[in-house]
């Protein structure tokens, strides 16, 4: 079989790999690298329309947000993916359109795209072995956000799997991924292949503490965080300290919150998430949002890369107040606000180049595994041939060299490379 990279080569986003076989083709993901500038998409598919499948491992824009220009391509195929998969994909892609279009980036696909990718949508159960023309397939539950999956496929008598994102360790929201896996061939993650993660309670710890301190102080702090996971994941650790101004939460993170209390059973425990959310303000729309902007508050916003999105109204407000923060709880990729925050100091509001004067600082909360999980990973699956992905080139090379000494080939590929296994 074939194995083409068309993304998430030696970077984190527009994940997307074309598997080809002589009377089989799919697509492993079909994902977006938002960019200030606007998205980036994937090499072009030749024949799209021929595909036979896309297998559809999480919700993540990353992932997903490729799908409705691919079907205005032509692409007709089934999108095999969870049902919370299913039902988080839809709320991000309508989302991204709406972001795309109020920002002129001319998205190139329409509202019925996005409709044409969710009639698309053929929903699967975790550990369920089914059969596609020539290639078996299973879903496995990968820990990384509700409805994340890695997918194990049967490909000419070869096992491939491909991880997608994944966590092995435990949230307040989620389990993660623990399973003892075999595979001839394994695409793997890698993100933070070349850093360790902190001590995940001391992280917490500290993220409180300054919260504290600037509220203490007189100031608002914002947190940036991914709509899906990540703003449930912050407003479960405000719970554990009594601030003295009101908690609202704005944005996206509004709905992906509705929509997971909706399905209680992709958390761990659903009740302190209800009880959490409960205890909080919404931000209704732009006019409540000025009269938050206006008062000292705690805002858990989107988008976590501060790079659209209400958190760009409240950067506005902030940015030059010494006495205020601005909290990022997720990864920045190259390109985002939050990265261009972090190594310059500066980020473009309305167009201008504006000095960020207020606190600011990463907190690594990741739903990606570090170092030691990569690792773990690759020592329990043993592949014979790794492919390494989604991780920038210095996270992507350290895993390679660690693999090699279990691996007999490891590739750490480039766009559009072809591999042959
Ligand atoms: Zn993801
Ligand atoms: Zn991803």
């Amino acid at each position: 079989m074939e194995i083409k990279i068309l993304g998430a080569a030696r970077e984190v986003g527009r994940s997307c790999i074309e598997l080809c076989t002589k009377e089989f083709r799919a697509l492993l993901d079909a994902g977006i690298k938002l960019e200030i500038a606007g998205p980036e998409y994937p090499v072009e598919i030749s024949n799209i329309g021929l595909i036979d499948a896309v297998f559809l491992s999480h919700a993540h824009l990353d992932h997903s947000g490729a799908l409705p220009l691919f079907f205005h391509r032509g692409l007709s195929c089934g999108v095999l993916c969870t049902a919370e998969t299913a039902l988080l994909t839809k709320l991000l892609l309508k989302d991204a359109h709406k972001i795309e279009v109020a920002e002129h980036h001319h998205p190139g696909y329409g509202k019925e795209d996005i409709r044409r990718v969710v009639s698309h949508i053929e929903k699967v159960r975790y550990n369920e072995k089914k059969k596609l023309k020539t290639v078996s397939y299973e879903f496995i539950d990968a820990g990384h956000i509700p409805g994340s999956s890695m997918v194990m496929l049967e490909v000419e008598g070869k096992r491939l799997l491909y991880t997608g994102d994944f966590n092995t360790v435990d949230t307040n929201l989620i389990n993660g991924f623990k399973e003892r896996l075999e595979a001839d061939v394994m695409i793997i993650e890698s993100t933070y292949g070349a850093e360790k993660h902190p001590n995940r309670d001391k992280e917490e710890e500290a993220f409180l503490n300054k919260i504290e301190e600037v509220v203490n102080a007189g100031g608002s702090v914002i947190i940036a965080a991914f709509a899906i996971g990540r703003a449930q994941e912050v407003l479960l650790m405000l719970q554990k300290r009594r601030f003295k101004v009101p908690i609202y939460m704005d944005g996206m993170a509004v709905k992906a919150t509705d929509f997971i209390l909706a399905h209680p059973v992709l958390l761990s425990k659903p009740k302190e998430l209800e009880k959490a959310y409960n205890r909080i303000n919404i931000v209704k729309g732009s006019r409540e949002r000025k009269q938050v902007l206006n008062k000292q508050a705690i805002v858990i916003t989107t988008s976590g890369m501060i790079t659209g999105g209400p958190v760009i109204e409240y950067m506005k407000h902030i940015a030059s107040r010494k006495d205020c923060a601005l909290m990022m709880t997720g990864y920045q990729t190259i390109g985002s606000g939050g990265l261009q925050i972090l190594e310059t100091g500066f980020i473009d509001l309305d167009g201008e180049r504006t000095k960020v004067e207020c606190f600011y600082k990463k907190y690594v909360f990741s739903a990606h595994a570090g170092q030691q999980g990569l690792q773990w990973m690759i020592k329990t699956v043993r592949p014979k041939i790794l492919i390494i992905n989604h991780g920038q080139d210095y996270h992507c090379s350290a895993l390679a060299q660690f693999a090699n000494q279990y691996c007999k080939k490891v590739y750490v590929p480039r766009l559009g490379d072809v591999i042959t296994v």
